[in-house]
């Protein structure tokens, strides 16, 4: 709004877009052409054969699935034929542990091949993949792995050591722990994860598992509780599928890149299942953002397809580089990018910079896949997520006191941005806590808990969040997990945790803390409240700031009210006190 739309032409396109016709395909589309579409190679349906094992056993079984760079950008490759032995091996290791259906496998490293292998073997097996994101410090590892009855966890001698090693006796639970990169076993139940895959067979029958089986639990933010699991099935794959087709567009020979890390949904659903499905070349860098490096991955590599994320092109646009006059990106098709915001000023700094605009889309942990996007062949209007997926039916709802529920018709007019729960990749619930997963459904419809508007062609603009959930750098972070480690802290009575505002990384965690009687603010103190923080939670959920306050605002009911402090913070409206406790 305010910018003009960018239209867009493919006849210089070396590949036909797969969805040409916006409204043609939505029209004609079901989720049986897709059922069509993957052929299982087993009884039942499994996302690790749809992924590996149908290509492998095909003339694609030769083709690079995985490429990893090495940080120093040593390259190992892995074809499908080598990932299906490799992923039996592992699924093999499972079973020999007495690790069966159903039972939750946890993953905490960083970009290796062994968290890959490790998901799709989990799969073959029939178990559920957990993996987590290896910034998180040891008390947000402890809360998931305790929640989610980890089984058996997949990391690496040095995180064992830095952030699990404390927390054993809190997880009776947690049987094995597999070393990807010990060559010797430490002790019974501390495994080495090579010397285990050596002593595999590379044969494996796929457990049929089937299309309603868990597969994938992934952990998201709530505003009042510890994290939620959401649980998706292994069904998940057709629009794990459908969307790398219609959305990111993937043909045979896409070399795709998707800079998110499996420790966020982005990086299972895209990072490693999606292309996967689609046979094609998936790039993943084992080291940490960096832009020139970015680009010379692009520029190396061939990348024809491109997912990455708001913070990211943020990061590369207030550098002074011109990558289409200093790299070679000729060999990019389509740019895309997910998970908060995106600044139209970023689309179009696409355009101008990399010569094709940035294709935003939305989606979240719940749905599993994308929901909302931009298409190659629709026009862009730069600012807005886009239109919903063929298959998937959107809107624009108001709840109403009395339970019921209106769907709002007229464009540009802000609510509840919903969805018709009846697509293949909706969450199945919140391990643990079906109270909290039946308040998301309302009617007919899943409240997504952002706020959205359509406008009259149905395109559909972010507004913001219905909760106090942090975005910070596309992250999820909840305010109740850190005022909960900051109450840990000796000194401290209470804390409030909200999201200001940043131009970089769209949200900064900031904290407020009361002390307890006798404490006295300082900068020495608030050093220590930062750094104790920091070690609980690790850099990506800590706060980056942290302000004193006598006492915090508070409901008569004693909770703290967030969007008072927010609203002070910015030099807001405080809107409606009548709750706050005045006393
Ligand atoms: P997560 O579950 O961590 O993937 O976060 C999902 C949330 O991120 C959504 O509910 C939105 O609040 C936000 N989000 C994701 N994609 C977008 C987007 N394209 N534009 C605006 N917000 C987004």
């Amino acid at each position: 709004m305010g910018w003009s739309p960018i239209e867009k032409s493919f006849k210089n396109w070396r590949v036909k877009p797969n969805l040409q016709n916006y409204e043609e395909t939505r029209r004609i589309f079901s989720w049986a052409e897709i059922d069509a579409e993957l052929k299982a190679t087993i009884e039942g349906l499994n996302i690790a054969d749809i992924a590996v094992d149908r290509h492998a056993k095909s003339d694609r079984a030769d083709h690079i699935a995985l490429r990893f760079l090495r940080k120093n950008w040593d390259v190992q490759d892995f074809t499908y034929r080598d990932l299906a032995l490799q992923t039996n091996q592992f699924a093999n290791v499972l079973k020999t542990l007495g690790v069966g259906k159903g039972d939750r496998v946890f993953a905490l490293t960083g970009r290796i091949p062994s968290l890959y292998i490790a998901a799709l073997g989990t799969l073959k097996n029939g178990s559920v993949i957990c993996p987590l994101f290896s910034a998180f410090g040891p008390e947000p590892i402890y809360q998931r792995m305790n929640r989610g009855d980890a089984k058996v966890l997949v990391t690496t001698t040095a995180l064992y050591q830095q952030k699990v090693v404390a927390l054993r006796d809190r997880l009776p639970k947690l049987q094995h722990i597999l070393l990807a990169d010990s060559a010797d076993h430490l002790e019974d139940g501390i495994w080495s994860l090579p010397k285990l895959m050596q002593a595999a067979t590379s044969e494996f029958e796929i457990v049929s598992t089937q299309p309603e089986d868990m597969a994938l639990l992934h952990f998201t933010s709530g505003t009042t509780g510890m994290p939620k699991g959401a649980i998706h099935v292994h069904k998940a794959v057709y629009a794990h599928y459908m969307t790398a087709k219609y959305v990111l567009d993937l043909h045979p020979d896409d070399i795709f890149w998707c800079t998110a890390d499996p420790g966020w949904v982005t990086g299972t659903s895209y990072g490693i299942i999606a292309p996967l499905t689609h046979g094609v070349t998936s790039i993943i860098d084992e080291a940490e953002f960096d832009a020139d490096r970015w680009y010379r991955i692009l520029e190396t590599q061939k990348v024809t397809v491109w997912y990455t994320a708001p913070t990211a092109i943020r990061r590369l646009m207030r550098l002074d580089i011109d990558p289409k006059a200093e790299y070679d990106l000729s060999h990019l098709r389509l740019v895309h990018s997910v998970g908060e915001p995106l600044n139209p000023e970023a689309v179009v700094w696409g355009q101008e910079k990399l010569g094709l605009p940035i294709h935003d889309n939305w989606w979240q942990t719940e749905t599993g896949g994308i929901m909302i996007a931009n298409y190659a062949t629709m026009q862009i209007r730069p600012g807005s997520m886009g239109r919903p997926i063929p298959g998937v039916e959107a809107a624009i709802v108001r709840r109403h006191e009395d339970g019921t529920i209106e769907q709002i018709d007229q464009p540009g007019i802000d609510g509840d941005l919903a969805l018709k729960p009846d697509f293949p990749s909706i969450f199945r619930g919140y391990l643990h806590d079906e109270e909290r997963y039946r308040k998301c459904f309302v009617g007919d419809w899943y409240i997504t808990g952002d706020l959205a508007m359509r406008d009259r062609d149905g395109y559909f603009w972010f507004m913001g969040r219905e909760d106090d959930i942090i975005k910070t750098s596309g992250h999820m972070v909840s305010p109740f997990e850190v005022e909960s480690a900051l109450m840990e802290h000796p000194a401290v009575a209470e804390a409030g945790v909200i999201g200001k505002p940043n131009p970089m990384i769209g949200e900064l965690v900031k904290a407020f803390v009361a002390l307890k009687p006798g404490r006295e603010p300082s900068e020495a103190l608030k050093l220590e409240l930062l750094g104790f923080a920091r070690q609980k939670l690790g850099a990506a959920v800590a706060p980056k700031e942290l302000e004193f306050q006598e006492s915090l605002p508070k409901t008569r009911s004693g909770k703290i009210m967030r969007r008072l402090l927010k609203a002070r913070e910015l030099g807001l409206p405080e809107g409606d006190l009548s709750t706050l406790e005045t006393n």
